[in-house]
This record gives C-alpha cells, sequence and structure tokens, in this order.
C-alpha cells in the first residue's frame, strides 16, 4: 500500500493535534513539527541550523526555502521507516503548499497525497479552545479538554494524567484572541485554492463529532481498511 501523507487544514481547535497524536499512538505514523525541526537542526549545529539560528536570532521569519529544505530532508530520512505522516500546521501558505507538492510529486512516487479540510463551526471552536488546558511542563504539553463527558478529560483534578504537572490554559485561547485567530486563518484558507486549482483533492471533513468517533471516520475518509 502507498505511504498517505496527510495534510491537515483547519483552524486552531478544530482538533488538529488531537488527530495528529491518535495517528501517532494508535497507526504507528509519523507526525511533522516544524517547529522541532528548526529546533534539531540549530541544536546539531547542521548547515540549515546555522542559517536558521542567524535569522530567528535577528528576529526575522524563516525564509519558505529553508523550510522547504529541511522538511525535504526529514522526508527523505524518513523514506520507507513509517507507515505514513500526518502535516498539521505545514504547508501553511500558497508558496509553502507549491515547494511541497513539488517536493512529494518528484522525490517520493510511491506516496498517495491527502489534504484534509477541517470543517467545525466558529462556535464550537470557542467553546473547544475555552475548555482546552494543556499541561504546563515544556517537555510534556500534553492536551486536555475541561468540557464536560470529554474523552480528554483529565483523570487527577487539575493535574497531567503523565507527568502531575499542573495545567494551565494557553493566553491566547481567551475568547478575543481566538477570533484573531481565526481571522489570520480564514486568510490562510488560500492554500486550499491552490490544491484545487492545481487539481488536488481536497477532503472536505466534518469533526463537529467525538474525538473518537473523528478518529474511526478519518480512517474511513483516507481508506484504512484494517485498524491497528
Ligand atoms: P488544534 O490542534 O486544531 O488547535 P486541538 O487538538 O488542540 O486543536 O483541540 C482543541 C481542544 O478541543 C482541546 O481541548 C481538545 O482536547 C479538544 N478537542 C479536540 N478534538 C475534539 C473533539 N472531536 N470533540 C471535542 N473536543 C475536542
Amino acid at each position: 500500500m502507498n505511504a498517505l501523507y496527510n495534510i491537515f487544514i483547519g483552524p486552531p481547535g478544530s482538533g488538529k493535534g488531537t488527530l495528529s497524536r491518535l495517528c501517532v499512538q494508535e497507526l504507528g505514523w509519523a507526525q511533522l513539527s516544524t517547529g522541532d525541526l528548526c529546533r534539531k537542526h540549530i541544536k546539531n549545529r547542521t548547515e540549515i541550523g546555522k542559517q536558521i539560528d542567524f535569522a530567528i536570532k535577528s528576529g526575522k521569519l524563516i525564509s519558505d526555502e529553508l523550510v522547504a529544505s529541511m522538511v525535504c530532508d526529514w522526508l527523505e530520512n524518513l523514506a520507507g521507516s513509517v507507515p505514513s505522516i500526518v502535516f498539521d500546521g505545514y504547508p501553511r501558505t500558497v508558496v509553502q503548499a507549491r515547494d511541497f507538492c513539488k517536493t512529494v510529486y518528484e522525490k517520493f512516487d510511491s506516496v498517495k497525497l491527502n489534504v484534509i479540510r477541517f470543517i467545525i463551526s466558529d462556535d464550537s471552536i470557542i467553546a473547544r479552545l475555552g475548555g482546552r488546558y494543556i499541561c504546563q511542563n515544556k517537555e510534556c504539553q500534553a492536551v486536555y479538554s475541561l468540557i464536560t463527558g470529554s474523552v480528554l478529560n483529565p483523570k487527577k483534578g487539575m493535574g497531567c494524567d503523565k507527568c502531575d504537572s499542573l495545567l494551565m490554559r494557553r493566553p491566547d485561547d481567551e475568547a478575543d484572541a481566538i477570533l484573531e485567530r481565526l481571522k489570520i486563518y480564514h486568510h490562510h484558507e488560500q492554500a486550499l485554492d491552490f490544491y484545487i486549482k492545481n487539481k488536488q483533492e481536497v477532503l472536505e471533513f466534518d469533526v463537529e463529532k467525538p474525538v473518537l468517533q473523528v478518529f474511526e471516520e478519518f480512517k474511513e475518509l483516507v481508506g484504512i481498511v484494517c485498524t491497528v
């Protein structure tokens, strides 16, 4: 079976991180985090790492070219070792989407690319993010929901199930900040037009359902018949 490269596109709070973690834990998939990748290159003092370090220290954004080359490197190293990959948060812009598709189509011919658009109302996002708590231990950062009846409720009051550290809210999960982030997200939805124009199918995915149902329906959507 072809490896699946799954690009998750959805507003903050739509459950991309939650579904990504399930794919990693339950299906043995890999997840790309461009933030982690940057930190690793800087720590290992690679050629790319030195250039990113410089850009970050001088307060500049990392160029699309550098991100694309880091991602391409990462994919080449990983090729064949994991069944499939989740891309959550990258590619974000039209230029990044173009670079990414070019890399995938030129270098990885046994890959099926899925672009998955998470569909959810703004009201539900505000409710979910209002109930989102994360572990304040930077090494852990597990995500929970305090919404009554959620499978993501923490088991030990306001302590993390995994490391016992205190849970806290993210400052950008307050109502005003959420509305601002939604505005920015809708701007980045332009990348969707890029896929459509280039005949890359976009799978619309209704995520306004309980977590485990979202996971089951995701597997059906991308055609994974046999679950682990
Ligand atoms: P994103 O990564 O898209 O920003 P998260 O995965 O962090 O979103 O989810 C946002 C909040 O909503 C978290 O508190 C999470 O526990 C909760 N959540 C995620 N998926 C669902 C779901 N299907 N139903 C209810 N709450 C959810």
